[in-house]
């Protein structure tokens, strides 16, 4: 999508601070970081959001998951603990149109969010 934000930053065309990457995703900080640890991974390929059907291949999931594992494990968010978030629409705030999950840890995280 040319206009799209995230595929912006994908392309480079955006400026970013990326702290991982694989085929098939980017790890990048938050601009507006809601902890000290608040990190964005998306694919590199436009899927919408986390209810698009397009998500649902293989070698895309795989290379997610496995970026965010492989990110969690090196930044040693696997000590404290870390969350993992996609928002979907008005009443979770989805602000920005590309599937994106916020990866946040450094602090103490509240449960139910509010
Ligand atoms: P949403 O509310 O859609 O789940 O989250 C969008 C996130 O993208 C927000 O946390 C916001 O701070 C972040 N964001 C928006 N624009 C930019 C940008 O240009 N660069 C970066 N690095 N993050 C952005
Ligand atoms: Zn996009």
């Amino acid at each position: 999508m040319t206009d799209c934000l995230f595929c912006k930053i994908v392309r480079g065309e955006i400026p970013s601070q990326i702290v991982f990457e694989n085929d098939q995703m980017i790890v990048f900080k938050d601009i507006q970081p809601v902890a000290p640890f608040h990190l964005l991974a998306i694919p590199k390929r436009h899927i919408d959001n986390i209810a698009d059907p397009n998500l649902v291949d293989g070698e895309l999931l795989t290379g997610l998951l496995q970026g965010i594992q492989q990110v969690v494990t090196e930044m040693g968010l696997k000590e404290n603990g870390f969350r993992v978030v996609a928002n979907y629409g008005r009443d979770a705030g989805e602000a920005v149109h590309h599937l994106h999950f916020h990866m946040i840890a450094g602090r103490s995280l509240a449960w139910p969010p509010g």
